[in-house]
């Protein structure tokens, strides 16, 4: 087995001519997806670049018997279970995909703000309460197989930032009632686009040392929504006043933010998208305008520069990235794919087995 550390001081001339070597010898059995944060060079070698959902839909779909995916690990996962289902491996010959990290450490914190042990305690404490079968568990699907699967399990689906409202929609169609983890803020916004009120909106903090997550049980009783206060600690550096200053200084900015940034920054804006909406509104604008994107700064950075003649700003002070989406550099990718050309594949993300059935029930909201 090769070592890493062989890799980390390679030019990027030459990791690019390895990686090539790599794609020329797999063809079609090797596949590398990246999500729009990762670092340039990575997504400048990339098969197929995008937003959670459609790296999902595009994992559930390749007949590639390797895949390097380039982001954190809930998207690998995600990658493991749609595209390793019987159908897809029968389709494949009867070769599972290997999925394979950069780097293993690269999880989400927002992710990890839930576990299944504490779905199931809140599932235990509304219990007490109210009828739990009158609610349908969401999932952003930024959470671990584990907790998926306790959306499976109790009837539930998982969303992305694009298919929130679709998904949390067809939730109400199903039970009159609604559990939505770990983001507190894609949740609210969700359901108050839905036309659900304020009030009937709850927010169950797994911090705080009282019973109920510091909840009134009245309040729980009424409630329609039921969040879990989980966020992005990447998309919470959104700054009402620089958005209010920005208004007065340049009436004319478009100022657009994706939906794990909060109530009132969404309130501020004209309008909120998924990654791929974002990018969109960006391409569609006019030359010349100038433009507010709250989401992740290393892809706003890209946005400036492919976009020279528009003005594209981060909507705060202190531009913040993903420091888990960076770990995916040039150098890991490198390392983990001449290793697994050469048979001895590293870093491979395998999905713990009494998650997968229970997981897939929910996940197939998003191959819809
Ligand atoms: S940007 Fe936020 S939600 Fe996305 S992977 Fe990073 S920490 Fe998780």
């Amino acid at each position: 087995m090769k070592a890493l550390s062989d890799y980390e001081n390679l030019s990027h001339e030459e990791l690019r001519e390895r990686i090539q070597a790599v794609r020329d010898a797999a063809g079609e059995r090797l596949a590398v997806f990246a999500h729009y944060y990762v670092v340039d060079e990575v997504v400048e070698i990339a098969d197929f670049v995008g937003d959670s959902l459609a790296l999902a839909k595009r994992a559930a779909d390749s007949k590639a018997e390797a895949l390097l995916f380039c982001g954190v690990h809930f998207m690998l996962e995600t990658a493991d279970i749609l595209a390793n289902r019987p159908e897809k491996v029968a389709a494949r010959g009867g070769k599972e995909m290997i999925v394979m990290a950069p780097d293993m450490t690269a999880g989400c914190p927002m992710a990890d703000m839930i576990t299944a042990e504490q779905a199931n305690a809140w599932k235990d404490a509304l219990s007490e309460l109210v009828d739990f079968s009158e609610f349908t568990p969401v999932s952003y699907v930024n959470s671990s197989a584990a907790t998926k699967a306790f959306c499976g399990e109790n009837g539930g689906a998982i969303c992305t930032s694009a298919n929130a409202k679709k998904v949390l929609s067809d939730a109400f169609a199903q039970r009159p009632k609604a559990l939505f983890m770990p983001d507190s803020r894609l949740g609210r916004t969700t359901a108050l686009d839905l036309g659900i009120k304020p009030e009937e909106i709850v927010v169950w903090d797994p911090r705080v040392k009282k019973p109920y997550g510091g909840l009134d049980p009245e309040a729980i009783k009424r409630a329609r929504v039921i969040l879990w206060d989980g966020f992005c600690p990447t998309h919470q550096r959104f700054s009402a006043n620089f958005i209010q200053n920005l208004r007065k200084e340049t009436p004319d900015a478009q100022v657009w933010v994706h939906p794990e940034s909060q109530r009132a920054i969404v309130e501020l804006s004209d309008g909120y998208g998924s990654t791929s909406k974002l990018l969109e509104v960006v391409d569609k604008a006019p030359a010349g305008s100038t433009l507010a994107i709250g989401t992740e700064w290393k892809l706003v950075q890209r946005m400036q520069k492919e976009h020279p003649d528009k003005t594209i700003i981060w909507p705060g002070d202190d531009p913040k990235i993903c420091p888990n989406m960076t770990k995916a550099t040039l150098w890991k990718v490198a390392w983990v794919l001449e290793n697994w050309l050469e048979g001895t594949p590293v870093n491979v993300v395998k999905t713990e087995p009494q998650y997968v059935e229970s997981a897939y029930l929910a996940l197939k909201s998003l191959l819809n």
